[in-house]
């Protein structure tokens, strides 16, 4: 009888055993998802950080070329234009997250601030 008792624990142990690894690899799944977004994200976050620099200095280049009466709207602008319709927002509430096929108000002022 004891060992019979002795044989069941052991069977318990195997099969809660098999039930962490199960779970060990469902996280292991689950963080290398993690990584890959991250991964992703990152090289989002660089890209538009490098449309912005290109959009300010083209924005602060334009406001020189105004200043000789030159009325054109900027490079700058069409950037920031060209992202919002990609689908990010421009506005610097959400700058750079994506719009999720939403206009967003902050983003049209700021857009239309330029045409005035
Ligand atoms: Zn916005």
């Amino acid at each position: 009888m004891e060992k019979k008792a002795v044989f069941e624990q052991v069977s318990d142990m195997e099969e809660q055993i098999g039930q962490l690894y199960q779970q060990l690899g469902d996280i292991k799944k689950h963080l290398s998802e993690i990584l890959e977004e991250n991964h992703r994200l990152s090289h989002e976050n660089h890209h538009l950080r490098q449309r912005l620099d290109q959009s300010v200095g083209s924005e602060n280049e334009t406001k020189e070329n105004q200043a000789d009466g030159d009325g054109e709207i900027g490079e700058g602008y069409d950037n920031l234009a060209r992202l919002y319709e990609e689908g990010f927002h421009i506005c610097n509430v959400h700058f750079g997250s994506p719009r999720e096929n939403e206009d967003c108000l902050f983003c049209l002022l700021f857009l239309n601030k330029p045409k005035q």
